[in-house]
């Protein structure tokens, strides 16, 4: 079973990886959007785990939305209200339970991938985050080992964007020249499922 604990463990190595890798989605984000992306999460991210320190919550659904929340209020850009929307829509799914199964965290979430779909009317394809957080939904099951795949399938998602055309977002304006790029948000998502994974490999 996973507490509250292991949610702030998991956004924390979130936040740690965004701050690794900001460079690297900020680059991706120059070549098909506006340069901003790596920021943005680093800040939103900040913010997620400031708030977690503060007043840490007592349930897993409350630091999914707890950390939700932070992300909408602090990123601009298109990625904080749709990161925020995942967190949020999966932390009110678990509900107030101080403790909840992997197949409970996989139903939230896949409940929250379909909210950022229905907020972004982007679908699989469109070279957006969605195209690394649906295989990766669709492959938790069960059992935390489920992680692994679900963080192999983002991965995979991810580096699936780089022949695609984006059809939403900033980068759709590009039209053609989209083509050839890695999606950022497809890239920062793979970290969060991989944050994901770690965080359930350090907790056996
Ligand atoms: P902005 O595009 O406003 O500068 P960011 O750079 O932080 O915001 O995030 C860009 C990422 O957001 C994209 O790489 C893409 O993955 C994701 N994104 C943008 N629009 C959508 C959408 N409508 N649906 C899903 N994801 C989207
Ligand atoms: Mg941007």
């Amino acid at each position: 079973m996973l507490d509250a604990a292991f949610f702030r463990r998991w956004l924390t190595t979130a936040a740690a990886a965004v701050n690794r890798e900001a460079d690297r989605l900020t680059e991706l984000d120059s070549a098909i959007g506006d340069a901003d992306h790596g920021t943005n999460l680093q800040r939103g991210f900040a913010a997620v785990v400031a708030a977690l320190d503060k007043e840490p919550p007592a349930a897993p659904g409350a630091v999914l939305v707890l950390a939700g929340r932070q992300l909408i209020s602090t990123v601009g850009g298109a990625s904080g209200p749709l990161y925020g929307t995942l967190l949020r829509r999966a932390g009110k799914a678990l509900g107030d339970d101080a403790e909840v199964s992997a197949g409970q965290l996989a139903e939230a979430l896949r409940a929250g991938v379909a909210a950022v779909a229905q907020l972004g009317g982007a679908k699989a394809g469109d070279k957006t985050m969605l195209d690394a957080l649906e295989p990766a939904v669709a492959a938790l099951g069960d059992s935390t080992e489920s992680f692994a795949a679900a963080r192999e399938a983002a991965e995979q998602g991810a580096l699936a964007t780089v022949p695609l055309q984006a059809r939403k977002g900033r980068a759709s304006y590009l039209g053609e020249r989209s083509i050839g790029h890695q999606d950022p948000g497809a890239t920062s998502s793979a970290l969060l499922v991989a944050a994901l994974a770690e965080t359930a490999e350090a907790a056996v």
